[in-house]
């Protein structure tokens, strides 16, 4: 039976990497994959910090994406397994398209994303895939916050300063160079205390006082 699984982790923990190992020994094992990925600044490419990469298709803010896997099998293409990358970027609609994927066209959905959004919140997309997946598995590539802890949290940061309001997705933005992201322990993103910040403990001092 086809199975959709989620694996989700925080930035940083290796998700594109195991996206690519699975591509890899679904391959080797002579399986059929399609990659997917979505608001890829590559422009259509699933890519690890490791240097591995594939080509991806980008997944349109529209695109059904049940009927484009029906379409690509009635035209003769066999697709055994999908494999989804940064998939708290998809649509909840997005998601049920896929479990659809699943059940009627008996096609495995691996899917590879963020559980939690810069505000602690769940990305709609991660929190779809929660519901609907028959398998949920947490990442056990652990990222660490500066401190030394168990980085749970997803920051953004602009010049270094923790942000706790704004679009979800940071998409075309001018000011788009300014933004990194940081992953952070609960105790430092609730405090606000990025890397940048303990770095400058004088500031710090100042700005408490
Ligand atoms: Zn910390």
């Amino acid at each position: 039976m086809a199975e959709l699984t989620f694996f989700y982790g925080t930035m940083n923990c290796g998700k594109s990497t195991l996206a690519l190992q699975i591509h890899h020994n679904a391959v080797v094992a002579g399986k059929t994959c399609e990659l997917l990925t979505k608001h890829d600044r590559g422009g259509g490419t699933i890519s690890s910090r490791i240097g591995l990469a594939q080509p991806a298709t980008v997944v349109a803010e529209g695109l059904d994406l049940f009927a484009y896997v029906a379409e690509r099998i009635a035209d003769g293409h066999t697709i055994d397994v999908l494999i989804c990358d940064e998939a708290q970027f998809y649509t909840p609609e997005h998601v049920e398209q896929l479990a659809d994927v699943v059940d009627q066209l008996g096609v495995d959905v691996q899917a590879f994303g963020l559980l939690t959004d810069f505000t602690t919140g769940l990305f709609p997309g991660s929190r779809r895939f929660l519901e609907l997946a028959d398998r949920r598995q947490e990442l056990q590539v652990e990222a660490r916050c500066w401190c030394g802890e168990r980085g749970t949290l997803n920051a953004r940061t602009v010049d270094g300063r923790i942000q706790r309001e704004g679009e979800q997705v940071v998409v075309g933005d001018v000011d788009a160079d300014l933004v990194a992201y940081e992953v952070l322990c609960r105790r430092h993103h609730r405090a606000g205390v990025t890397r940048a910040v303990a770095d400058r403990p004088l500031e710090v001092v100042e700005l408490s006082a």
